[in-house]
């Protein structure tokens, strides 16, 4: 760990678990396991923390809290579910609020099962978050010294496989999320996806010369309309969303709006859209087990009408 100026802060939430999870968690604290020995202090402020623990599921009414106390989190940050509530909704999962484990809200880097987890296997999680960590501010720091660079430029037909597969990969927890493997990003073909190369305006996010991220886009009416944000789950916290994003409404700047859509429940991908000043207006069923949310923002740049 030569990055580590300081040991590292966790902070710990509980999201709705029994209790019997939290319990093993603060026995890390106390002089049988003492892990303050080596430095790791359960900090109560986002801001000072490193990793986030997490035990319980996700549901109606804690989703927005947790998301909140993720977005506090400076970068480089490490998420661990405790328990399997918190992996999946454990036994709760089919309940009517209950939405699932912390991953559908945020994303997770290491998964702690076990009801209750025991306090050696939350240790062991917290060492593996330690060396996500460690990976992480490597990527950064050498983003940020320009010895490795994000790459954004526009996709061309021989890109259609690369960009197919992590599609499918960056659709998989959307359809876990639905519990509906029918989605149209997880059926789409390589010939189609490279019809949409050559008809839509496609971007590739590019790092070591391997597509991390893309996003696509097209006009109609005025509107850019703004599809297939997507994401290679290693390379999250890179900012790469945000610039895509950008680059596409830096292309589309002639367009009056920019408008995008999420599953009503990927709340990750609903925040995200509001962040960036994208308004929710409109809502529609899109299948038996879906709904969907368009959110739009104007751009008052336009040069258009
Ligand atoms: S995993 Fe078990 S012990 Fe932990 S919060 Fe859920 S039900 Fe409670």
């Amino acid at each position: 760990m030569s990055f580590l100026k300081k040991s590292p802060w966790i902070i710990h939430y509980d999201g709705s678990s029994c209790n019997g999870c939290d319990i093993e968690v603060l026995a890390c604290l106390t002089p049988v396991y003492d892990v303050e020995r080596f430095g790791i202090i359960n900090t109560g402020n986002p801001k000072h923390a490193d990793i986030l623990l997490i035990t319980g599921s996700i549901n109606e009414q804690n989703r927005e809290v947790v998301y909140n106390i993720y977005q506090q989190m400076p970068e480089p940050k490490v998420v661990v579910a405790i328990g399997i509530c918190a992996t999946s909704g454990g036994i709760f999962r089919e309940c009517y609020n209950v939405m699932g484990g912390v991953d559908k809200v945020i994303p997770v880097d290491v998964y702690v099962p076990g009801c209750s987890a025991r306090p050696e296997h939350i240790i062991d999680g917290v060492i593996a978050a330690l060396k996500v960590l460690e990976e992480r501010r490597k990527k950064i720091l050498e983003i940020e010294s320009g010895k490795e660079a994000i790459i954004i430029e526009t996709a061309i037909p021989s890109d259609a496989e690369e960009i197919l597969t992590l599609q499918k990969l960056s659709y998989q927890s959307e359809a876990e999320l639905y519990n509906d493997f029918s989605l149209t990003p997880l059926k789409q073909t390589l010939d189609e996806m490279r019809e949409d190369i050559n008809k839509k305006l496609v971007l590739k996010a590019v790092i070591k010369g391997q597509i991390a991220g893309s996003v696509r886009a097209y006009l109609e009416n005025e509107t850019c309309l703004i599809q297939r944000l997507i994401l290679h789950p290693l390379s999250r916290h890179l900012g790469i969303k945000t610039k895509l994003m950008g680059e596409i409404e830096k292309i589309f700047s002639h367009a009056k709006k920019y408008e995008v859509f999420a599953g009503n429940k990927s709340d990750r991908w609903i925040y995200f859209y509001k962040k960036l000043g994208y308004k929710i207006f409109k809502s529609a069923k899109v299948s038996e087990k879906r709904d969907r949310v368009y959110l739009e923002k104007n751009n008052l740049n336009s040069k258009l009408g």
